[in-house]
């Protein structure tokens, strides 16, 4: 299958599938990964499997975590209000 460029969320995520499981990743990855992660967790997708290393990674680092929720949270007042 010939994967045709796509935008960035989408090539990010091919990416992060294609990556075999690395023991875990610290928090300038899951910084890097929780817009991704938020945006399917918005998009009713299961963002916890698609994304392990970053949930797992939110559910020991408390610092991600708010993080994340705050995401999450301006994310959905941005939904609601559209
Ligand atoms: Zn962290």
């Amino acid at each position: 299958m010939k994967i045709m460029p796509k935008p960035t969320t989408i090539r990010k995520m091919l990416h992060m599938l294609a990556v075999t499981r690395p023991v875990e990743i610290g928090c300038d990855d899951c910084f890097e990964q929780l817009d991704l992660f938020v945006e399917l967790e918005i998009a009713g997708k299961n963002a916890a499997d698609t994304m392990p290393l970053v949930q797992e990674h939110r559910a020991r680092c408390g610092d991600c975590r708010e993080e994340f929720e705050a995401l999450l949270a301006a994310l959905k007042v941005q939904a609601e209000g559209q």
